[in-house]
């Protein structure tokens, strides 16, 4: 069943959260180590706290006293007072307060998932080499101009982006630690408070279709978006991924620390990825940009991404097939980044629906014919039923598209099921083009409806 997405222009709020990435830039290395700490700091009190209430759970199960253990933030909150009272752990109070208790929310947060979301696991102990050092502001945030206050750390600069809502109140920062302990780049993801009239509008009118498709992604206009060619830094990646595995190899063998010259490959190899990832990053960014200026209402298909990229590995007792082709085609949809084009569509476009995905790429967008024989390759489509000839994954974006556009509402006055707010039902391949009149315009904008290519030419 289609399903459509909450729409942004119904209530327009008076401000929105944006987040921007700084680099922070610290006046003394002892700011950063300072940091360091205040992130170690988060990283134990975490630990601490769950091995607790993983102790207080046992207790309970064992012999059934009182309620079962409660694992709220305001529980954990007033277990932090405790310990920080603790002689034990004086050196708590060394670190700002309230920093280092809101990793207690993460925690908490992380019970309140596992407890509702089916296939959540409860939290994990934090290793100290396998997590990325952080701790968040979360309230009261102190930004002057270009300068953000850390308590106990002192003032530091905040560089490295347009600035863009700089001004903007910050209502919270996270601040992350990437690279290694050697070489630390700290980076401030600061969440400004921005006046709607200060976002750059989407497209006023218009719809677009977009089908999303392996290393790349086209459009209803047949606009076509490609992921970001990195086949270079793949390789470099590939080739220090093995070095590294060389490196550890070694040092578990001889029972030893990885060597010097094997945390300089794992920095090395980790600063690679970094970069492999903002490209990709950049590239979502462009692309859901330029789509949202394009049109007003972007409609894509409804893929569940976790699902399609699910392992074929299968079981001992059943092993799977293909499982290395798999493996690729699973690596090469999680390049195209789809999940992450999604998110920044829903903030970026007027309206973002989202249809069913089946048989999209099979159906004929001139006659609505379906057959898996339209598509005579991965590239070119032609119909067996009318001869349309027309570009695989060009044609699949204008079917998506008047999918989508018979789920958008129509506008406003033209009957009373528009007022009850009633969409007309199926989809395209359900129903026969032009009986039912045309789906609906997007949006009836100053310059009308926007033009949909194909779909009404048939009619
Ligand atoms: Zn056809």
């Amino acid at each position: 069943m289609p399903t459509r997405t909450a729409t942004s222009d119904s209530t327009t709020p008076a401000s929105v959260i944006r987040a921007e990435r700084y680099r922070v830039r610290f006046d003394s290395p002892m700011q950063a180590a300072l940091c360091a700490q205040i992130a170690g700091a988060c990283r134990y009190v975490w630990n601490h706290m769950l091995a607790d209430c993983q102790g207080r759970y046992r207790m309970w199960k064992a012999y059934r006293i009182g309620p079962r253990p409660s694992v709220s933030f305001f529980t954990l909150g007033q277990r932090f007072t405790e310990l920080r009272h603790d002689p034990a752990h004086a050196w708590l109070k060394a670190l700002p307060c309230a920093a280092v208790r809101y990793t207690l929310k993460y925690l908490a947060d992380a019970y309140t998932r596992s407890f509702t979301i089916a296939d959540a696991g409860l939290p994990h102990f934090k290793s100290r080499h396998r997590t990325t050092p952080g701790f968040t502001l979360p309230d009261n945030v102190r930004l002057d101009g270009t300068r953000l206050y850390i308590p106990k750390v002192g003032w530091v600069r905040l560089a490295g982006n347009q600035g863009r809502y700089l001004g903007c109140p910050a209502k919270q920062v996270r601040l992350l630690r990437e690279g290694d302990e050697r070489h630390p780049r700290w980076y401030a993801h600061v969440f400004h408070e921005v006046p709607a009239d200060r976002v750059r509008p989407p497209a006023a009118t218009g719809a677009l279709g977009v089908d999303r498709n392996v290393g790349q992604a086209t459009d209803s206009d047949g606009r076509v978006y490609a992921v970001p060619d990195t086949a270079n830094l793949d390789a470099n990646i590939k080739r220090k991924q093995r070095k590294a595995d060389k490196a550890r190899e070694r040092s578990r063998r001889n029972g030893q620390p990885l060597s010097h010259r094997g945390r300089r490959i794992c920095g090395q190899l980790s600063k690679l990825r970094r970069k492999q990832k903002r490209k990709r990053q950049s590239a979502a960014h462009r692309h859901s940009r330029r789509m949202a200026d394009t049109a007003h209402t972007v409609v894509i298909e409804d893929l569940d991404t976790k699902a399609m990229t699910k392992s074929a590995k299968g079981t001992v007792e059943a092993p799977g097939r293909n499982v290395k082709q798999k493996a690729g085609l699973n690596r090469e949809i999680l390049k195209s980044n789809w999940g992450l084009l999604e998110r920044q569509l829903a903030y970026k476009a007027g309206e973002l629906v989202k249809v069913d995905p089946a048989y999209t790429s099979q159906t004929c967008a001139v006659c609505q014919h379906v057959d898996r024989a339209n598509r005579k390759t991965q590239a070119l489509f032609e119909c067996t039923a009318c001869g349309h000839t027309a570009n695989a994954d060009h044609n699949a974006a204008i079917n998506i598209l008047a999918r989508g556009l018979t789920l958008v509402r129509p506008a406003r006055g033209v009957g009373a099921s528009a007022r009850r707010g009633a969409f007309p039902s199926g989809t395209p391949t359900t129903r026969e083009p032009g009986r039912r009149g045309d789906p609906p315009p997007a949006r009836a904008g100053p310059s009308g409806p926007a033009p949909v290519p194909g779909v009404n030419s048939s009619v």
